[in-house]
């Protein structure tokens, strides 16, 4: 289990701010490391074996971005190399994740036989292949989150973010830390405070079986059933 980072800004020149927080999370150890954005629209994901050094120097930072999340990985499901790196995208859901699905091989199974396929060999993968099948069903980000926490086992933090919606992080937690910090004009996710202490140190913590929805103005937090919850800061 390693590190998560993710920031929303009204501005936009967040990709700095993502790779120095991904840098704060290096001691805890990874082997590869990415990063989800939009730009203009378009979903681009950019992801390395090694250091985050090495993803640092495929970012076009003159690039206006002001939504995405980023990832340091330690393999648990398949090698450490680029294909098995996080982001994984799957049709209109991309997720970065820490922890492990347990169950992820009677998941698979059953994407299998509604014609998904994979490239990666890892679980989160197929997380987020379930994700789009659940999405793709309803189109409802709720009932797909909620549908997902009854089905999968295991551990996880996740960030997400979906296609067509270019304003929101939606994060997902279960046995794996996952806060959010607030800022000025800025919210900001990490799986650990030291990720984005340099920008503030106001934060929320989300328990398990929750799930959030956070852009630059709001953060919304709900409980497995979509009530809104009131969180201390
Ligand atoms: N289980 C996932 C993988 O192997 C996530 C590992 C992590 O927490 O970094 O890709």
């Amino acid at each position: 289990m390693c590190g998560i980072v993710g920031i929303v800004s009204k501005k936009y020149n967040i990709l700095p701010s993502l790779i120095d927080g991904l840098k704060n999370l290096e001691y805890r150890g990874y082997d590869s490391a990415g990063v989800a954005y939009f730009i203009n629209n378009n979903l681009k994901i950019i992801k390395e074996k090694g250091t985050v050094k090495n993803l640092e120097n495929k970012i076009d930072f003159k690039e206006k971005v002001n939504i995405g999340i980023a990832h340091t990985r330690w393999a648990t499901h398949g090698n450490a190399n680029k294909i098995n790196a996080h982001p994984h995208n799957v049709n209109h859901i991309t997720i970065v994740h820490n922890g492990i699905i347990e169950n992820c091989n009677e998941l698979k199974k059953d994407l299998k036989d509604y014609n998904y396929t994979f490239k990666s060999n890892t679980d989160t993968e197929i997380a987020c292949a379930y994700l789009s099948y659940c999405y793709d069903q309803n189109k409802n980000i709720h009932m797909t989150i909620e549908r997902f926490m009854d089905k999968v086992k295991g551990s996880y933090a996740i960030a997400l973010l979906i296609d067509n919606d270019n304003k929101n992080i939606y994060l997902l937690k279960k046995e794996s830390p996952l806060i959010i910090g607030l800022g000025k004009d800025t919210n900001y996710i990490a799986s650990d405070i030291t990720a984005i202490l340099n920008y503030t140190n106001k934060y929320i913590s989300l328990d398990d079986f929750q799930y959030a929805k956070v852009n630059y103005k709001d953060i919304l937090v709900y409980n497995k059933s979509g009530d809104v919850l009131k969180k201390k800061i």
